[in-house]
Parts: C-alpha cells; sequence; structure tokens
C-alpha cells in the first residue's frame, strides 16, 4: 500500500474564481484541498475547486466522506452546492467547522441551500448528511475504513482573520501537512500558529497579497483584511520549521507570471517553497511534485 501522505491542490485562488487565460497556470477555482492517506482521504473547503473533485468521486460510489470547513466565508463554501456526491443517495458526508453546536452548523449550510439563493434545500439533497461542530481546539481519529490507520487531525481556532478562522493539521504515519488559508501574519509571526505548525512536512499557507499591497503602496492598505503576505507566510515556515511552504490563497488579481515572480522572491534555502497549483498532487513522502496535465490524464498517484 502506499505509505505516502498526498495532497491534491482542487482550487487555490482567494476571494472568487477567475478564468482568465493569464492565471490559468496556477489556476481559478476557489480553495479546496484533498489529503489522501492511504485508502482514506480529507477534504479542505468546499471552495468551486469541490466541484471537479466531487465529479471525480461521483464515480466511485458508496463515498464515506468527511469535509473540514476552514470558515464560512463565501470562497470556501460556494462550491458545495455542485458537489456531486451530495446528489447520491450512497452518500454519507461528515461536514465538520467550528460552530456553537451541531444544529448551529446544519443551520449555516442550511443557508447555503436554500431558495432563492439555490433552487435545492439542503435536506432534500439524497446524501446522508452528518454535521458535527468543532471546539476551538479539537483533536480527533478519522478511519471510515475500520483496518486503515486512522488520519489525525488537529484543529486550531485562529481570530486572524474576520470572524475569525478554523486551521487544520492533517497527520498520518508520521508525517504532517498544515493548511493554514485566510490568515493574517502577526509581528514576529503568531506563536500560536508556529507551535501549531512545528516540523510540518508542507505548511500551506495564505499568501494573498505582495508587501506593497499590504502596506497601501498601491491602493488601500490591506493590513486587517484578514490575509499574508508571502514574506508573513515564510516568517511563519521559517519559525515553524516546515519543510516545505506552499504559497496559497492566491489574489484573484495575480497572474501567473507574478506568482512565480514571488514564489523566486521569496526562496530561501531555509527550505522548499512552492505556490499552490490547481491540479497539482504532492506526495510528502518524497515531496515529489506531479504537473496537472499527468493528473488530469488519470495517472495514478504513486
Ligand atoms: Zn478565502
Ligand atoms: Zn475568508
Amino acid at each position: 500500500m502506499n505509505d505516502s501522505m498526498t495532497i491534491v491542490f482542487w482550487g487555490v485562488r482567494g476571494s472568487y474564481p477567475v478564468t482568465s487565460p493569464a492565471s490559468a497556470h496556477f489556476g481559478g477555482d476557489t480553495p479546496c484541498v484533498e489529503i489522501r492517506a492511504g485508502s482514506q482521504s480529507i477534504i479542505l473547503d468546499a471552495g468551486t475547486g469541490i466541484i471537479s473533485l466531487g465529479n471525480a468521486l461521483a464515480e466511485r460510489a458508496p463515498q464515506n466522506l468527511l469535509l473540514l470547513l476552514s470558515h464560512f466565508h463565501h470562497d470556501h463554501t460556494q462550491g458545495l452546492p455542485f458537489f456531486a456526491p451530495l446528489y447520491q443517495n450512497t452518500t454519507r458526508l461528515q461536514i465538520m467547522a467550528l460552530a456553537k453546536s451541531d444544529a448551529a452548523l446544519e443551520n449555516q449550510l442550511t443557508q447555503i441551500f436554500a431558495p432563492p439563493q439555490f433552487p435545492v434545500n439542503w435536506t432534500d439533497t439524497p446524501a446522508q448528511k452528518i454535521t458535527r461542530r468543532l471546539a476551538s481546539n479539537a483533536r480527533l481519529d478519522w478511519n471510515p475504513d475500520a483496518d486503515a490507520e486512522p488520519i489525525e487531525i488537529h484543529a486550531l481556532h485562529s481570530l486572524a482573520h474576520p470572524g475569525g478562522v478554523m486551521l487544520y493539521r492533517i497527520a498520518w504515519r508520521g508525517q504532517a501537512v498544515v493548511y493554514a488559508t485566510d490568515v493574517e501574519g502577526y509581528a514576529y509571526a503568531d506563536r500560536r500558529l508556529i507551535a501549531f505548525a512545528r516540523d510540518a512536512d508542507v505548511l500551506i499557507h495564505d499568501a494573498q497579497y505582495t508587501t506593497a499591497e499590504y502596506l497601501g503602496l498601491n491602493g488601500p492598505a490591506k493590513q486587517s483584511w484578514g490575509h499574508s503576505t508571502a514574506a508573513m507566510a515564510l516568517d511563519v515556515a521559517r519559525a515553524a520549521r516546515a519543510k516545505h511552504l506552499i504559497l496559497f490563497h492566491h489574489d484573484p488579481q495575480r497572474d501567473d507570471d507574478t506568482i512565480a515572480r514571488i514564489v523566486t522572491q521569496t526562496q530561501t534555502d531555509a527550505l522548499k517553497i512552492t505556490a499552490a497549483q490547481q491540479g497539482s498532487t504532492i506526495a510528502l513522502k518524497t515531496l515529489e511534485l506531479f504537473q496537472p496535465s499527468r493528473i488530469l490524464e488519470g495517472d495514478p498517484i504513486v
């Protein structure tokens, strides 16, 4: 069996989806990341990237799925109404997020799925749906396949984004991925996040703004808007001793050339730095990066 955890990027764009050819290389769908470990997987966020993931999953029914939401901003939930497994009665979908109660979480979802915003009600979708609130520092195991080694999930509630956001650390067989999107960097970096991301193999971190944008040198200053610069992401990655920093939640106005330039400008000998690319897959054990064209051709993940 494959003993490497793998990350599949289905959506990497922040704020809203883009279709510009100038952004096609890194991709235009909003956040959705799949973490695969052995025979099991976890879905992080339900931006428009989850639509393609759902279309792939729908061919593999029945499904026992877990979706972890970072928060309820539109770009992290807008793909859910078009998630094909929701319309299959063979699907069992657990959704977890920070909430006051399981019922409060379900209520959030019913607001996404309700006329006049959407023609189908949440409760009318055929899948079995289980909503479960997460406490601010939740810790749980995910093993729908009882014979498989569980995937460990750690959550951390951060207030470095308007309304708050949940960060996740996913660990399996000694490998760890930290998903920290929609977070704004603190001066000298967020000490809680550094501890949370300590020694992670991969840190996926918000890097929406350039430093000039953040400081307001070419428009309104973005301080307190809840997003980071690549330099802020690097501060956290370095302090946490993460092995690979993946810049994520690209600004919708950012073209491919500029993202590539940001990666080059952020490079350091201390760790590997790349930008999240829609359709790419990363195997943690080898940190090997496969190009999207290969994945779209249906190559097996190794
Ligand atoms: Zn966002
Ligand atoms: Zn947000």
